[in-house]
C-alpha cells in the first residue's frame, strides 16, 4: 500500500480469544486495519490456553488496562464449564472473562444492533438501532429460595450492623408454598444510572428507564429516585447535548419500544434486560448483527461482539471444511474501539477510518454479499453465501477502494 498509515496516537488494548472468533480476529487485523493504520496494539490473550497458564492473571490484567487506557476492545472467549475442563485440560474452571472484567471496571452491558438496509427489523416503526442496557447485578440472580413444606410464617428480617432490626412478615403460609428474597445496593444502582448517562453522552441518544415504582414502592423505586439524582447531577451535560431522560412504568416502557422508531437508549432491571435483550436482538435480525459494548461509571469502554465464539463453525474449520461465520459485529467492535479511541485523542482521521470500516461492510452486505446466517433475513436474491475468509476479503478489497 503506497498510501499512508493513519496514525492512532494512543494506544489500544486489544484482547484475543477463542475458537472460531477467534479466527475471524485475526483475519480482520491483518486486512481490515494493520494495512491502514499505525497503532499500537496492547496485547492481552486471553484465549483459554493462555488464562490457564497464566491463573487468569492475564484477565484481570487486561481488564487493568482498559482502565488505564480508556479503551478496549474484545474477542469472544469461551466461558468454561465441565466439558471444556476436559476438552482443554485445564486446572480449573476459570470464570467468565466478561463478569470479570465487568466486575473491575465496575460496568454495565450495551447491546446495539447493526442495521442493514437488505435487511428490515420484524418491526416496522424499528427505523434506528434500539440500544439495551441491562443492569447486571442482583435482583432474581442472585435471589435466596425456601421452599416451605407447609404452614408457616415468612418474615423478612434486616440485622443492622448498628444493632438495629427490621423485621416484617413475608406471609403466612395455611400450606406448601415458595419464598424468595432478593436484594440490590444503592452503590450498584449508582454504577448503573452513570454508565447509562456515560453511553447517552457519548452516542448522543435519549434514555428511557423503566421500572414497577407503582407496585415495589421501596425496591423499585429506589431505582427510579437514584437514576432521577445522577440524571439531576449531569442535567448540564445532557442538555448541552440535546438528550432527554424518560421514566416510565416498565409495561408502558414495552409499549413504547414497539411503536418507537429507534435511536433510543433503554435502561433496563436486570430481569427485564435479560429477556427484552433477547426480544430486540431477535427483532432486529441476527447475533451475528448485534455489538456491544461495556461502559464503565467513569467512561471506560470495552468493544465486542454479543455473540460467543461459535464452537459449531469452529470444529468444522479444524475438519478444514469451509465456514459461513459472520464477522460483522467482531468488525464492528474494532470500528467501535477505533472511533471512541479516535473522539478521545481528537483524532478525526481515525473515527473517519472507523466510519469507513462500518460503510464498507455494510456495502457488501447491501450488494448481496453476506454469510449464510444473514440470507434468510435479507430482501435480496442470495444465491450463495459467502465464505468466513471471502466475506472479509470483499470488505477489505471495498475498504481499500473507499480509502484510495
Ligand atoms: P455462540 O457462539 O453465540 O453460537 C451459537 C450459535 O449461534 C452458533 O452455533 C451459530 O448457529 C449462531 N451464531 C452465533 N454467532 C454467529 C456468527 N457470528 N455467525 C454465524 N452464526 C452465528 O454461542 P454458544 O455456541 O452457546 O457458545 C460458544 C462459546 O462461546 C461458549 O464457550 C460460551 O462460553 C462462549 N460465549 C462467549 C461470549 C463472549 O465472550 N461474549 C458470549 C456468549 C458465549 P449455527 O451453528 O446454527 O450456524
Ligand atoms: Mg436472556
Amino acid at each position: 500500500m503506497s498510501r499512508q498509515k493513519i496514525a492512532v496516537k494512543s494506544p489500544l488494548v486489544e484482547l484475543d480469544g477463542d475458537e472460531m472468533t477467534r479466527v475471524i480476529w485475526s483475519l480482520i487485523k491483518e486486512r481490515l486495519i494493520i494495512p491502514h493504520l499505525d497503532v499500537a496494539l496492547e496485547y492481552f490473550d486471553l484465549g483459554i490456553k493462555h488464562r490457564d497458564e497464566t491463573d487468569d492473571r492475564v484477565t484481570t490484567d487486561a481488564a487493568n488496562a482498559i482502565k488505564e487506557r480508556g479503551v478496549g476492545v474484545k474477542c469472544a472467549t469461551i466461558t468454561p464449564n465441565a466439558d471444556r475442563v476436559k476438552e482443554y485440560g485445564l486446572k480449573n474452571e476459570w470464570p467468565s472473562p466478561n463478569a470479570t472484567i465487568r466486575g473491575i471496571l465496575d460496568g454495565t452491558v450495551f447491546r446495539k444492533p447493526i442495521m442493514v438496509k437488505c435487511i428490515p427489523p420484524m418491526v416496522r416503526a424499528w427505523k434506528k438501532p434500539i440500544v439495551i442496557a441491562r443492569h447486571a447485578y442482583g435482583d432474581i440472580y442472585k435471589n435466596t429460595e425456601i421452599a416451605a413444606w407447609g404452614a408457616g410464617t415468612a418474615e423478612l428480617v434486616f440485622k443492622g450492623s448498628n444493632g438495629l432490626e427490621a423485621r416484617k412478615t413475608v406471609a403466612t403460609f395455611k400450606g406448601p408454598g415458595v419464598l424468595q428474597a432478593i436484594h440490590n445496593t444503592d452503590g450498584s444502582i449508582r454504577s448503573f444510572a452513570r454508565s447509562c448517562i456515560a453511553y447517552a453522552l457519548s452516542e448522543k441518544t435519549d434514555i428511557l428507564f423503566g421500572a414497577k415504582d407503582t407496585i415495589s414502592k421501596i425496591y423499585h423505586s429506589r431505582f427510579r429516585q437514584i437514576f432521577a439524582e445522577e440524571v439531576e447531577a449531569k442535567s448540564a451535560d445532557l442538555k448541552a447535548a440535546g438528550i432527554a431522560y424518560s421514566y416510565g412504568l416498565i409495561d408502558d416502557a414495552v409499549a413504547r419500544i414497539m411503536r418507537h422508531e429507534g435511536g433510543i437508549l433503554w435502561a433496563c432491571m436486570n430481569y427485564d434486560g435479560d429477556v427484552m435483550s433477547d426480544m430486540l436482538a431477535s427483532g432486529f435480525g441476527s447475533l451475528g448483527l448485534m455489538t456491544s459494548v461495556l461502559v464503565s461509571p467513569t467512561g471506560a469502554f470495552e468493544y465486542e461482539a454479543a455473540h460467543g465464539t461459535v464452537q459449531r463453525h469452529y470444529f468444522r474449520h479444524l475438519k478444514g471444511e469451509p465456514t459461513s461465520t459472520n464477522s460483522v459485529a467482531s468488525i464492528f467492535a474494532w470500528s467501535g474501539a477505533l472511533a471512541k479511541r479516535g473522539e478521545l485523542d481528537g483524532s478525526p482521521d481515525v473515527i473517519a477510518f472507523a466510519r469507513a470500516l462500518e460503510t464498507a461492510t455494510l456495502d457488501c452486505i447491501d450488494r448481496g454479499i453476506m454469510t449464510k446466517d444473514i440470507v434468510p433475513l435479507t430482501t435480496l436474491d442470495v444465491k450463495m453465501p459467502a465464505t468466513t475468509e471471502a466475506f472479509i476479503n470483499a470488505v477489505a478489497k471495498r475498504l481499500a477502494e473507499s480509502l484510495a
